[in-house]
């Protein structure tokens, strides 16, 4: 076995080849050195365990293939593209939404050169940097003050952390969510030094519930969007109207948690059940906090919109330091906010609007498109067919609301379909599927038309990756 050892090629005999080759010049050397390290680790392992047995099998033009296909893979960045054919639009763990193009040039300019990002033209002096996005904000919303965090679980606790730090805040205990990634509002609450006063069943709330807690030691009452659950049967929640008028008998502020927050009137495409930012400001909430990239389709961001009092004393919160947006990030909502200057231009540009409002006959285009490329890719070894199915808006956006499309199944002989959806994780770009009853399937409506072909290669990459097992 030692004397095997010795005919593995050296570290230095392998960069050089590689150097003559010039496939890996534009990668930093010690990254290529530690990985044929690796790799040679590996080969000395398969010798120890009797799975390479001839010196010409540890010859440098033999293992060559081999080396540079693992110095390839090792080499990629973490972060990597993927290909989203799961349907779910704001998939959470593959990024939420996609920037409208306008906000890819807009970040683009500000990380690439120096901006007013906290700098008054006007003034010569240093500025605001909510003042990029502010007015916008308060045009589209009909808000009086607006300013933004770093995310929606930020907005929420520094609203409850200025408004009712010490004090009791009043929610209904139908709405005491857990978003996943452990943000549960009791828990933000208890963080923010407010008190949880929690009222009413888990199914029903009155108004007279919240006006009983009322007591000296009352700081807000608050509302919070039933993002990712639906209560049904017998059932009744308190309304906003409602909340307000308790509000203003008893001087306290309103606030709202609405969860994904649109500002795009969503009804008139048959989603139901979401009221846009503009409604809940208009009904009276004091103070409500969304996500930028959720049904928003913008950059991670916590908008809060409202009252120019509670507002004011928002930005003024040390806290808010601690969650302040980036320069990219402004760059990115501003751009997007833009585009909802104009709501036809917000539905064609924003690719989560795009997407989720996506016609019957566009997706079944693209299904087609789709099925023809993979039967293009995979010949006879596959089984394509279109199929009627359904994808999901996501990021806790219409919980169990179908969204009717098309759907394209893809079986492959003597391939189960797990082993195909684990391989295709696998494959460059890596393409993330669904699984339905048993059976394989990818939903066209979360991949544009320039990933068609891509998701078919994948598909190619995958199953000659199981064929050859
Ligand atoms: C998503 C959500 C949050 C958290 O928002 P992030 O932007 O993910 O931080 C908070 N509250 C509700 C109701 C939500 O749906």
């Amino acid at each position: 076995m030692s004397a095997l050892f010795r005919h593995l090629p050296s570290v230095d005999s392998v960069l050089s080849s590689l150097a003559a080759a010039g496939e890996f010049d534009s990668l930093p050397r010690p990254l290529v050195k530690g990985l044929v390290n690796d790799f040679l680790d590996v080969c000395r392992e398969e010798v120890r365990s009797g799975l390479l047995t001839e010196p010409a099998q540890l010859e440098l033009a033999a293992l060559l293939p081999r080396l540079a296909a693992f110095v390839r893979a090792g080499a990629r960045p973490h972060f990597r593209r993927v290909l989203n054919a799961t349907g779910v639009v704001i998939h959470t763990n593959l990024g939420r939404s996609l920037l409208a193009k306008s906000a890819i040039e807009a970040v683009a300019e500000a990380c690439g050169h120096y901006s007013n990002c906290e700098f008054d033209l006007k003034t010569g002096k240093r500025g605001s940097r909510y003042s990029h996005v502010e007015g916008i904000l308060c045009e589209i919303t009909g808000a009086e003050a607006a300013m933004v965090v770093n995310n929606n679980a930020a907005a929420v606790f520094i609203m409850l952390e200025t408004l009712a730090r010490g004090r009791e805040v009043i929610v209904s205990r139908g709405q005491l969510v857990e978003i996943g990634g452990s943000f549960r509002i009791p828990d933000v609450m208890a963080k923010s030094g407010a008190v949880l006063r929690e009222v009413g069943a888990t199914n029903r709330t009155h108004i007279h519930d919240f006006e009983n807690a009322i007591g000296d030691d009352t700081g807000a009452l608050m509302r919070v969007h039933t993002s990712n659950f639906r209560v049904v049967g017998f059932t009744s929640e308190v309304t906003l109207a409602q909340m307000r008028a308790l509000g203003d008998k008893y001087g306290l502020p309103v606030i709202e948690d609405l969860g994904s927050g649109t500002l795009y009137a969503l009804e008139g495409e048959g989603l139901l059940g979401e009221p846009t930012v503009q409604q809940v400001v208009a009904q009276g909430a004091d103070v409500v906090s969304f996500s930028g990239d959720k049904v928003l389709g913008g950059p991670q961001a916590g908008v809060i919109v409202g009252r120019r009092e509670y507002i004011d004393r928002i930005k003024k919160n040390p806290v808010n330091r601690a969650m302040r947006i980036d320069k990219m990030t402004l760059a990115a909502l501003e751009a997007t906010l833009r585009l909802y200057l104009d709501m036809d231009e917000a539905r064609q540009q924003v690719p989560t609007l795009k997407m989720v409002t996506a016609s019957q006959e566009a997706l079944k285009s693209k299904a087609r498109r789709l099925a023809d490329a993979i039967r293009v890719r995979l010949g006879g070894k596959a089984a394509v067919a279109m199929h009627k199915g359904v994808s999901r808006v996501g990021g806790g956006a219409f919980p169990e609301y179908d969204l009717p499309g098309t759907v394209v199944t893809v079986a492959v002989e003597s391939i189960a379909a797990d082993d195909l959806r684990d391989a295709l994780l696998k494959t460059d770009p890596p393409l993330v599927a669904r699984i339905e009853d048993g059976v394989f399937l990818l939903d066209p409506r979360t991949l544009n038309s320039t990933e068609l072909k891509l998701a078919a290669d994948s598909l190619a990459q995958a199953v000659s990756a199981l064929a050859r097992k």
